[in-house]
Parts: structure tokens; C-alpha cells; sequence
């Protein structure tokens, strides 16, 4: 795990420098917390260095990930009536990234299995659902962040105490998935902060669809588990600027984002230029949909 930095937290009141006047919130989606969590070096190549250090080339289960999702999204998006499987392979093909197999015949293979799963998927869902949004930015404040972020889908249903917002997040890793899973998602209790407080109505269950098995796994968050994970999240920011503010006051960079090396470098997009990931085994673009073809 990367080291912390609470013992620094008094930087941030100090960011301005007159007593009085607002703190700058630290802009900043789930996605790009979890990078400093990941890894503090990976989260300076992304976000902080300019011009960004070259990527590896794209990533075949990305590109899948992405063809899945942006399919269901466009199914929400037809009218009811065209929300049959029949529609299927046209909006997978229209929408289909090409980018990351090893070939034209593992491509057709992944495009079968991604209209297979969403055969079965779409198979589970009512046509004449109209979720409370898909794709949806949802965003909120805190003393600390702004937040905002993109969930696949906010789903309603009728709690013991009126309507009820759900996020649920579509998945198409090879992994199945746990309990543990959607209990410990930093991403899906920041959409259910987020969304609860959009749309002022309760947001406290998250569930993970993995499409390939079918299995949907949920958590029903508490008024403090959400806020366990804001706080979190906060002084993960409050590292993030801490870190920034060491750096902009000449400390070396790459003391104050250090590398975490371990399993993840083998799929970190900056491996080749990153001192700690250039001795890790490369994985292949197409090495996590190979099972696929087995
Ligand atoms: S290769 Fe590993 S240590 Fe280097 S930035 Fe990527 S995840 Fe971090």
C-alpha cells in the first residue's frame, strides 16, 4: 500500500494563504482517487505531469468493457418497443471497439461472447423500465472534494420508505464477484453519496452486474458506511494536495508520488516509462480476453 500522509493534513486549510477565504476543493472523480490509491506514481503520470508520459498501446478487455457498456446504454436509449434481443447485434456492432486484440478471429470470438452476455443480460431486464439515469454525471460537495462521476445506471425502487435510488455498475472482467466486492467499492458508495444527494431521495444499495456469469452482488450501504467512505475519499485528497503542494514548493516528485510496485504494474498503461514497472513482465494488449477463446 502506498505510504500515508495524515500527519500533513494542516496543508490544505493553508492553500490560499488568507485566513477566511474559501479552501479549493479538490475536483476529482472516483476513478482518479483510486489511481492514488493504486499506485501515487501512476496517479502522476495521469493527472499531474504535462505533457503525460506516452501510454502503452490500448487494451483489448478495455475496449470490450467499453463495447458492453456503451451497448446497454444505447438499449436504455431506444424506444420500449426496440428493446428486444433482435437489437442486439446492431447496437453492439455499432457501437464495437476494435482496438487491442491479438487478431481479427479473437475479435470475433470476444463479439460473440459480448452478445451472448448481453442476451442473457437484457433476457433479466423489464423493456419498460425507465432507470432514473444511464450513464448519468452525478456530482456533490463536500468540505473537502467535488465530486463527480459517471454511473452506468441509477435504477429506482420503491423502499419502506418511498422511492429508492440504486447504482449499479456493469462488469465484464473474467472474475466473478463477492459480497465484498460491492461492500468495499470506494466508486459505487461515492455515486450513492452523489446520487443521494442529487436527487434527494435515499441512496444506499449498489450492486455489480458481471454479464459473463450473470451474478449480480449487492450491499446495502448505512448512513455511516457512506460516510466512512467520504471520509476516505477525503483524505485521499488531502494527500493528493499535500503531495502537490510539497512538489510545487520544490520537494522531488518523485519522492512525494512514489511508485507501488506489485501486481498491477504488469497492466499499468505507463510500465515502459516508470523505473518500478519496467523490470515487471509485460502482459500482452489481448491477455485478458485470451481466456475467451479456450
Ligand atoms: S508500473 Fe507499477 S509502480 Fe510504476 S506507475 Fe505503474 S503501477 Fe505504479
Amino acid at each position: 500500500m502506498p505510504p500515508t500522509r495524515r500527519a500533513t493534513k494542516p496543508a490544505v486549510p493553508e492553500q490560499l494563504g488568507f485566513a477566511g477565504m474559501p479552501e479549493r476543493l479538490f475536483v476529482c472523480t472516483p476513478s482518479k482517487l483510486g489511481a492514488y490509491t493504486d499506485c501515487p506514481r501512476r496517479y502522476r503520470y495521469s493527472y499531474i505531469d504535462r505533457p503525460s508520459p506516452p501510454k502503452g498501446p490500448p487494451w483489448a478487455h478495455n475496449s470490450l468493457g467499453a463495447s458492453v457498456h456503451t451497448a446497454l446504454k444505447n438499449w436504455y436509449m431506444a424506444p420500449t418497443e426496440r428493446r428486444v434481443p433482435e437489437s442486439l447485434p446492431t447496437l453492439l456492432k455499432a457501437t464495437w471497439v476494435r482496438e487491442g486484440y491479438r487478431d481479427v478471429d479473437q475479435e470475433r470470438v470476444a463479439y460473440q461472447r459480448a452478445l451472448d452476455w448481453l442476451e442473457s443480460y437484457v433476457a433479466t431486464l423489464d423493456p419498460e423500465d425507465e432507470p432514473l439515469g444511464v450513464e448519468r454525471v452525478v456530482a456533490a460537495k463536500t468540505s473537502v472534494l467535488a465530486l463527480n462521476g459517471r454511473a452506468d445506471r441509477i435504477d429506482t425502487r420503491v423502499g419502506p420508505a418511498g422511492p429508492e435510488a440504486v447504482i449499479v455498475d456493469y462488469k465484464t472482467g473474467r472474475s466473478g464477484l463477492s459480497p465484498d466486492d460491492a461492500r468495499g467499492s470506494q466508486a459505487l458508495a461515492l455515486y450513492a453519496f452523489a446520487t443521494e444527494r442529487m436527487f434527494r431521495r435515499p441512496c444506499r444499495r449498489v450492486e455489480l452486474h458481471h454479464l459473463p456469469t450473470g451474478t449480480v452482488v449487492t450491499h446495502e450501504h448505512t448512513e455511516e458506511s457512506l460516510a466512512r467512505q467520504v471520509r476516505r475519499a477525503e483524505e485521499t485528497a488531502q494527500d493528493i494536495m499535500a503531495a502537490e503542494k510539497a512538489v510545487a514548493g520544490g520537494a522531488d516528485p518523485d519522492a512525494e508520488f512514489p511508485v507501488n510496485p506489485g501486481s498491477l504494474c504488469g497492466w499499468c498503461d505507463f510500465r515502459k516509462v516508470c523505473p518500478a514497472g519496467a523490470s515487471v513482465a509485460a502482459k500482452e494488449p489481448w491477455t485478458a480476453v485470451e481466456h475467451l477463446s479456450a
